[in-house]
């Protein structure tokens, strides 16, 4: 049994601001991500007349989903299956080869934690300016300086839930009802819920999402080996750590700054932890100190369990490349075989030895390539072309046939025998189509339309359209005493000449 309690109260983070490679990397995926989602309700698309124009378009009341020439069907779901399908597809393959790049990068909490920081760094100032803010005594200052963070977090929260409601809705039109309060009530109840919501995930509650309310970081480890790149501290290198006047001998300086720009307010220098979103932010702040002291970047790295320095028998000094940099590496410390980091300023200077000096990890598309990324690599794009042929050879009219089993049959006062069928029809032009319908079968039946002279339905532009129909027959065909007989129904659009067919069978009087 362990006394650590399963819930700490939260320490305020305040993350540092910090510049280099991957902060701009940051700063370029959150431009995209959000521009995507912010803009794309915008992006107009003609699909012609009684169609609508907007390029992505849930239509919940027309059964629609349109994405730009794509227009999905409710009974063509499967494609969205397919779609989640590469999405965790794609997420293993990340996974395994670069850890946690998800949560890092691209997560929608990740974004706009990372924007609501940012936000509030431009109104309450960098990380001294911040804890000192949060020390001091509620006065006017405080007060407006809090009024106006939370005031710019609420738009930013509005212009996410209003993004939300113009994927459901013509956004123009949508956009000046929500302005003249002619909105429905619930595009604002979506907007208000929204604009909480992401106030309160990103703003307020930002790393105790990732590490109390996010499955995510759990499932991640199961996919995670020794060969996953992701950030890491060379413990190897680093220890033994502390300032210059200690008699350090690692080349970390204890100087914190990868532990105050951690938006997860954690220590990278102490192992792999649940809580690291893997954002890399610390080693831009690291590389920058090295930059300063004249050591290697690197200290801080993308690197995998595998890139550990051959064990030996005594702590070891090796020349230490990071990852896809050159090295001009002074000699480092290396404990044995992944051992614990010593201590800070523990122990003599260690000894070099030259299976440690000639050490060299993985280039990194060795920890990309890999079996297990490569399956997962085909398996995603073998399903990705099986969508891609399913959409370009489905058919532009469809149909589906449910047989009417309440009776199964009726006796008509001839003694023919008829059964009842409800056929869907699907018309996918953009104009009206007249379907004719027909039916196969090995036995002599015969068909009619409910409510129809002859055997053709027109079916409006863009819709469905539900047609009883009848099929008989009569006292001396055989299907009439059959107890099943198969049969097809087929639909043919007479414009284009596509035809489509469903299988149903016909249930007889059997002889008594
Ligand atoms: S930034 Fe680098 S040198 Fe400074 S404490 Fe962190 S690991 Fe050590
Ligand atoms: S430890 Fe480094 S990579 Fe992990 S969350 Fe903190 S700053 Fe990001």
């Amino acid at each position: 049994m362990t006394d650590t309690p399963l819930f700490a109260a939260r320490e305020p983070v305040f993350p540092r601001k910090v510049q280099g490679t991957f902060r701009r990397l940051k700063w370029i995926v959150m431009i995209l991500t959000l521009g995507i989602y912010y803009l794309t309700p915008w992006i107009r698309w003609d699909r012609g007349p009684n169609l609508p124009d907007q390029a992505v378009l849930v239509d919940l009341a027309g059964r629609r989903f349109y994405f730009f020439w794509i227009e999905i069907w409710p009974h063509e779901f499967y494609f969205v299956a397919g779609l989640l399908i590469m999405a965790g597809l794609g997420l293993f393959l990340f996974t395994s080869a670069l850890g946690r790049v998800w949560c890092g990068y691209t997560c929608p909490q990740t974004v706009w934690t990372d924007l609501f920081i940012a936000t509030e760094r431009w109104i309450e100032g960098d990380r001294n300016a911040r804890v000192r803010l949060w020390k001091a005594k509620w006065d006017a200052r405080k007060i407006r300086l809090r009024l106006t963070k939370y005031l710019v977090w609420a738009l930013i929260g509005m212009a996410t839930g209003g993004a939300w409601v113009f994927y459901f809705a013509d956004a123009p039109a949508l956009a000046r009802d929500l302005v003249a309060g002619q909105a429905q009530p619930v595009a604002y109840i979506t907007i208000a819920v929204l604009t909480f919501t992401t106030v309160l995930m990103g703003g307020i509650a930002r790393e105790q999402v990732c590490i109390y309310m996010c499955p995510w970081p759990r499932i991640q480890g199961a996919m995670m080996d020794e060969g996953t790149l992701t950030v890491g501290y060379r413990d190897w290198r680093g220890e033994p750590r502390g300032k210059k006047h200690e008699n350090a001998e690692g080349d970390c300086i204890d100087c914190m700054a990868c532990v105050n720009v951690c938006p997860m307010g954690i220590d990278i220098r102490e192992g792999q932890q649940l809580a690291c979103i893997t954002c890399a932010l610390c080693i831009d702040a690291c590389d920058d100190v090295m930059d300063k002291i004249g050591k290697p970047r690197g200290l801080i790295d993308y690197l995998a369990l595998s890139d550990a320095p051959p064990a030996d028998d005594t702590t070891q000094r090796a020349a230490v490349v990071p990852l896809g940099v050159t090295n001009k590496a002074d000699s480092v410390s290396v404990p044995v075989g992944g051992a614990p980091a010593p201590a800070p300023n523990a122990g003599p200077a260690p000894i070099i030895t030259t299976a440690a000096r000639d050490w060299q990890p993985q280039p990194v598309w060795k920890h990309i390539l890999r079996p297990r990324t490569i399956v997962y690599t085909v398996l995603w794009g073998a399903i990705g072309l099986a969508l891609l042929f399913a959409l370009f050879i489905r058919p532009e009219i469809d149909m589906t046939v449910a047989a009417v089993r309440n009776p199964q049959f009726v006796t008509l006062s001839d003694g023919s025998i008829r059964n009842a069928y409800d056929i869907r029809l699907r018309n996918k032009h953009g104009e009206a189509r007249d379907f004719h319908v027909s039916l196969t079968s090995d036995a002599t039946l015969r068909i009619g339309l409910e409510g129809r002279d002859d055997l053709t339905v027109p079916v409006p532009p863009d819709s469905t359209l539900l047609q009883r129909v009848y099929v008989t027959a009569r006292p001396d065909d055989a299907a009439a005493t059959e107890e099943r007989t198969d049969l097809r129904f087929w639909v043919e659009d007479l414009i284009s000449g596509e035809r489509t067919y469903g299988d149903s069978q016909f249930f007889g009087k059997e002889p008594e």
